[in-house]
């Protein structure tokens, strides 16, 4: 099965208007649309319709959204919205995300359910904290935050989504898992997907690693088997840097 690559940054709480769109015309002039992975950033909502406007062929995605339509939730946005503005990818259950505001399995299931609904593939985080993995749990964190995650879920919708393993202890740190770390894990992915699900399904979701992805290691992950891609924080704040991770793909 051929899993088009896909490589994802993941802006957090950067960038003005004009900074989105310095970087979406930096980029844009690099691509063709002939690479072989896809490529996109996770704006902040603020940039997003900046980033939209001046998307050729970069993928547009947010970081976050409501499982909700509307209604008296201040201060979320909702799924509808954001298929107003032309976003096609929504990073849901990234762990600062899970830590921070405490969002659950649960939550995450209910909002991928209701992004599918609208053609927006959910980029679904997962991964282990530092302890954990100290502990020897990596794997049923990984089974179990998989599990809950993908409730109510069917074969065809989690075929087209992207799952990306990102052990927390790898997140800005700087201390990236290492080559066999990563497929092992992004290996263990897809054998749940394939225990909940069934073989077609998993052979078709597309599995990223991310936590400390840098232009200088990323091909070491690309290499492997049951690794599709990259969610990438730090190195996807700078046209240069994000430029080399392209290179270093393409
Ligand atoms: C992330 O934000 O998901 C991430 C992996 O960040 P970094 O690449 O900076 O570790």
């Amino acid at each position: 099965m051929s899993r088009k690559p896909i490589i994802v940054g993941n802006w957090k709480m950067n960038k003005l208007n004009s900074e989105a769109l310095e970087f979406m015309q930096g980029i844009e002039a690099h691509l063709t649309g002939e690479e072989k992975a896809d490529y996109g950033i996770a704006a902040p909502f603020t940039c997003v319709e900046t980033c939209v406007k001046n998307a050729k062929h970069l993928i547009v995605a947010t970081q976050n959204c409501n499982e909700k339509d509307s209604g008296a939730y201040t201060g979320e946005v909702s799924v509808p919205m954001l298929e107003e503005i032309g976003v096609t990818y929504c990073i849901i259950g990234h762990s600062e995300r899970r830590t921070y505001y405490n969002e659950t399995n649960e939550a995450c299931a209910l909002k991928c359910k209701r992004l599918f609904a609208s053609n927006i593939t959910p980029i679904l985080c997962i991964g282990e904290t530092e302890a954990e993995y100290d502990a020897g749990e990596t794997a049923n964190v990984i089974k179990t935050q998989l599990k809950g995650s993908l409730e109510g879920l069917d074969a065809s919708e989690v075929s087209r989504l992207v799952i990306a393993y990102e052990p927390i202890w790898a997140i800005g740190t700087g201390k990236s898992a290492d080559q066999t770390i990563a497929e092992d894990c992004c290996k263990l992915v897809r054998d749940t997907v394939k225990d909940l699900y069934d073989e077609d399904t998993a052979s078709k979701v597309r599995v990223q690693y991310g936590g400390s992805v840098k232009p200088n290691n990323i091909a070491e992950y690309m290499a492997c088997e049951d690794i599709d891609g990259a969610l990438i924080g730090g190195a996807s704040l700078k046209v240069d840097s994000f430029i080399e991770i392209i290179d270093a793909t393409k």
